[in-house]
Formats: C-alpha cells, structure tokens, sequence
C-alpha cells in the first residue's frame, strides 16, 4: 500500500497545529515562495510548507533534500521582513533545487543578514534549466 500524503513530520521540529496564528504564518512564507518563483521566472512546483517549533532552539528552518517540504520556525515568521525571505530561499534551496550548504551566502548554515539582492542572485544561480526541465516533465 502506498500512502497518499506526503510525510510531513521530522524529528528536527514539532509541527503547529492549524489555528488562526499558524495560518497567518503560513500566509507570510506563502508569499515568499511566490516571490521565489517570480525571481527566477518559472513558477517552482507545489512546496508542501509547515509551521513547526524547533526541538534545538536555534533551529530557524528545516527542508528534506529535494523533497519538497519546507519548515518554518515561528521566530523567523516573527521577524519576517528579508530574515524570513532569506529563511524561506535557503530552505527551498534544498527542498527543491536538492542543494547543500555552502561557506557564504544564501545557502551558508548559519544565518548572516543578506541583502534582497544576494538573495534574488544566490537563488537564480541555483536554478538550472536541469531543475526546469524536470519539473516540466513531472
Ligand atoms: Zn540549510
């Protein structure tokens, strides 16, 4: 038997239930998943995208490699603004383009402030026509 949700639990963050607070959350890093797709052009496949409590405390985000499943703490939806933008990017970095962490930049492991700018840069060079061309097919 094959199941027909994806699973969207990890061991890394506790998933919020669906109230008026966790929705409003969900509203905003909704809206910079939409911004992704409008920086590189291509609207990105469906991304699954979840409110959830960090178990380590300095934990912001967390994505399964490719998968397409995205976590969001509820600090980084708090800050929001490009903290969140930079969160919500990083994560679909790995969630969709299948990428790993990098020493600088939006992809580094540990968050420093980025510009909008480094942001839209650092997201368009992980988009190739590969990617592209795959989603095309799916
Ligand atoms: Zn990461």
């Amino acid at each position: 038997m094959r199941r027909t949700r994806k699973n969207t639990n990890t061991p890394h963050m506790v998933n919020r239930k669906m109230d008026d607070e966790t929705f409003a959350m969900r509203k905003q890093v909704m809206t910079f998943v939409r911004e992704a797709s409008d920086v590189i052009g291509v609207r990105l496949p469906r991304v699954e995208v979840r409110i959830a409590d960090p178990v380590n405390r300095s934990t912001l985000g967390c994505a399964r490699m490719g998968d397409r499943v995205i976590w969001i703490s509820p600090f980084s939806c708090k800050e929001g603004g490009l903290h969140l933008r930079h969160c919500v990017f990083h994560e679909l970095g790995h969630a969709i383009f299948n990428k790993r962490h990098t020493t600088h930049g939006l992809m580094a492991p540990v968050l420093k402030s980025t510009s909008k700018f480094t942001q839209d840069t650092d997201f368009r060079a992980m988009a190739t026509i590969h990617n592209m061309d795959e989603w095309a097919a799916a």
